[in-house]
């Protein structure tokens, strides 16, 4: 049997509103474009959506868009994708990292405060795997030192935390359409602000900082377009919101049966010797987007590669940021310096988790991990 890390559940009639906005006249950013803003703000239930090209562009626009940037340090941590570190230093500040908590491998709101120097500007917490992180706790924090509060969403649309939405207690709040997310696009990524003025400003810097996008110019009369501030060139375009404007209406029920997949995973998989899995703590709806388990971090490696020679595509979510080289070399860290992270990172194994995963499929996953396990 092959099952496949990820497939993506574009549909038929996806591919016919991509068909629709191909064979009209805007196919970069224009209407389609603003429909998906629309829409996705209103599932989000934030004021303003703003379409971007990535997540990384969105958390760099964000940063930006709030006067971060060379001589500021931004909290943040070494349990995600290298991506959100990176978009720190896209936008020229330093980033500094804190541990996470051992049970969920959520940045550890009670350290935050040990990290705020008088170059803190921001916190940036990353919703890992899809479970909020205590949003309350970290924007107490970010009221009291006078710090901006950018989340990493990517992996988040869909969480909510004691009553609290992704998004709501933060000044923006970035989202990843990449080919393996709830969502997708293939590439893409959005950012929700909370004022007109935060979506100005992104709105521009998507495009060069110009005050007219290609549709703004193409009215009756042609208009010229101005630069207040040097932008980026990070704007989403209307074949990426014509894929993404249709799936909207399938969140909930992509994740009431990527729901029924977790419980099957955790139902088969209770109990089982050497392995354990991070926690979903009481209040939280988690967005369920990676399915992580720990197992011995010495054989790690040899579980992953062993789950492959059974046609399992796996991954390991994530490699600690600290690890990398570029990071250890230039940010003076070391292995040791975040204890929970690195625990997570050596010993965390990613199996498939999506909508389309039959049952048989989940079975034979963790029949071929347990069979493995047994052998160690
Ligand atoms: C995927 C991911 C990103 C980056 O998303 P892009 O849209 O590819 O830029 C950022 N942070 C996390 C935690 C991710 O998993």
């Amino acid at each position: 049997m092959k099952v496949d890390f990820f497939r993506h559940n574009i549909t038929a009639s996806d591919r016919k509103a991509l068909d629709r906005v191909l064979r009209g006249l805007f196919i970069t950013t224009g209407g389609e474009v603003r429909r998906f803003e629309e829409r996705f703000a209103k599932y989000l239930k934030a004021p303003y959506v703003v379409g971007v090209t990535s997540a990384t562009a969105g958390l760099h626009l964000a940063l930006e868009a709030l006067n971060i940037g060379r001589g500021d340090e931004v909290i943040t941590t070494p349990m995600t994708f290298i991506a959100t570190a990176n978009a720190i230093l896209h936008a020229g500040a330093t980033p500094k990292f804190v541990d996470v908590e051992p049970d969920t491998g959520n940045i550890d709101h009670r350290l935050i405060e040990t990290a705020i120097t008088k170059k803190t500007r921001a916190i940036l917490p990353v919703h890992l795997y899809g479970q909020l992180c205590d949003m309350r706790a970290i924007s107490k924090i970010a009221r009291k030192y006078k710090l901006k509060v950018v989340e990493d969403a990517a992996h988040a649309v869909e969480a909510r935390r004691d009553g609290v939405c992704v998004g709501q207690l933060s000044d923006a709040a970035a989202f990843s359409f990449y080919a393996t997310k709830n969502l997708t696009s293939g590439e893409g990524g959005a950012v929700s602000v909370h004022t007109k003025k935060l979506k100005t400003i992104l709105s521009q810097s998507r495009t060069h900082g110009l005050t007219k996008d290609a549709a703004g110019k193409y009215r009756k009369k042609y208009q010229h377009y101005d630069m207040k501030f040097c932008g980026w060139k990070y704007n989403m375009s209307n074949i990426q919101a014509a894929l993404l404007v249709p799936q909207i209406k399938r969140i909930e029920k992509n994740l009431r049966i990527r729901k029924k997949v977790w419980g099957i995973y955790l139902k088969e998989l209770k109990g089982v010797e050497n392995l354990d899995f991070p926690k979903i703590v009481p209040g939280s709806r988690s967005a369920l987007h990676l399915f992580t388990a720990w197992v011995p971090p010495r054989h790690r490696d040899k579980i992953l590669w062993r789950l492959e020679e059974k046609g399992i595509g796996v991954s390991a979510n994530f490699r600690p940021v600290h690890y990398t080289t570029y990071y250890k070399k230039n940010f003076n860290l070391k292995k040791g310096m975040f204890p929970n992270a690195e625990r997570i990172g050596d010993s965390v194994i990613t199996l498939p988790l999506y909508p389309t995963l039959k049952e048989r499929e989940i079975k034979y996953v963790c029949k071929s991990l347990k069979e493995i396990l047994k052998t160690l």
